[in-house]
């Protein structure tokens, strides 16, 4: 079995289609290239490649949500009800219908994602003064066991989705927290900017998830900024079999093309390119923001991450945004948050993975 071919001659309808990715955790070029990677075992790669086009066949959901968003002119206002979110658990019992049957009494994984989740939720809210996904109380649905030895998580658009992983590369997939605080702030990004998922402003959004996700990790933790472990992005997915190759996670915010990564990234915007998946182009983002926290010092969910989450509840972070703007929007927020001090740490970063930054 071949893979479909993205590359070209598709109507338009289809190439929006692939164009839109579905958030995963996973990216897609991790799937194919171990699927056929001959050191993998047959069943192993069957899971990845069977994952790989499960992925391809789920990209189109998350675009109707993000350009329903765009038509909402309230999405940066709060509800003027408080209604406090909700959390709703299914069972897809390796079957690919969601969200499946309803859980009454989450034991087990259920219980985890239950947990970890009601955790995000008093993250959002204690830390960034943020009422669930879409600041309005947004309840908030998980499915487990999704299809059979499926190696990824993902954001429908309206729910989280987490596979079993197949054992030999992946574990469950919700055993990272810092998974479920990467997709879930999929959602938050959806009701915010609406990133593009494309191009730099595709990267921008994965960049965003993978920050707020490991900083949700770090703060469950009481890591501060000079942890090494607060860093990676997916630790916890990592099977034994892969962790044993000396894969310890998918990313690293501080050394994005360590050889510890199973999906290492280009550290330096020079480097980039452009056409690539929006999570290979994420490392530079990602390492602006881990230099930046770790100049600032402390615990990064002090004015590090109010800085970024300023900036992406700023209406002036368009949904085609590039990493300069992005950049021009944080060193702004930085001074409100932290003087001349802050702001010089921000452009910093910026400068070291080689973002050219707006004029001011
Ligand atoms: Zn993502």
């Amino acid at each position: 079995m071949s893979f479909p071919d993205t590359s070209g001659h598709l109507s338009d309808e289809r190439a929006l289609h692939f164009r839109s990715m579905c958030c995963f955790i996973v990216p897609p070029g991790v799937l194919k290239k171990y699927s056929r990677d001959p050191g993998v075992d047959a069943a192993t790669r069957k899971s990845l490649q069977d994952t790989y086009l499960e992925t391809e066949r789920l990209r189109g959901l998350r675009e109707a949500h993000r350009i329903a968003t765009l038509r909402d002119p309230e999405r940066f206002l709060a509800g003027a009800a408080v209604h406090v979110p909700q959390q709703h658990l299914f069972d897809c019992m390796h079957r690919k219908g969601l969200p499946g049957k309803a859980v009454a009494a989450p034991a087990g994984g259920f219980k985890t994602v239950f947990d970890t989740t009601a955790k995000v939720v008093e993250f959002y809210k204690t830390v960034l003064g943020r009422n669930s996904v879409d600041n309005k109380g947004f309840d908030l649905a998980s499915s487990l066991h999704y299809s059979k030895s499926y190696d990824n998580a993902f954001w429908s658009g309206s729910q989280m989705v987490y596979g079993d992983g197949d054992g030999k590369l992946f574990g469950e997939m919700y055993l990272s927290p810092d998974v479920i605080g990467h997709e879930l702030t999929h959602g938050v990004t959806q009701n915010l900017s609406a990133l593009r998922y494309e191009g730099e402003s595709g990267a921008l959004n994965e960049s965003i998830s993978d920050v707020f996700g490991t900083v949700f990790n770090q703060w469950l933790n009481n890591w501060p900024v000079t942890e090494p472990r607060g860093w990676l992005v997916g630790a916890g997915i990592m099977a034994p079999p892969a962790q044993a190759k000396g894969f310890t996670c998918l990313r690293d915010m501080v050394q994005p093309s360590a050889k510890h990564c199973l999906s290492p990234q280009p550290e330096l915007y020079s480097q980039l390119d452009p056409t690539a998946d929006v999570h290979e182009n994420s490392g530079v983002p990602n390492k602006a923001f881990a230099t930046f926290a770790r100049a600032a010092g402390g615990q990064a969910w002090g004015n590090a991450i109010k800085v970024w989450y300023d900036t992406c509840i700023n209406r002036a972070l368009r949904s085609d945004a590039t990493f300069s703007e992005f950049a021009g929007l944080t060193i702004a927020s930085a001074l409100k948050f932290g003087g001349a001090t802050l702001q010089a740490q921000c452009r910093s970063a910026w400068n070291e993975v080689g973002v050219v930054l707006p004029n001011p």
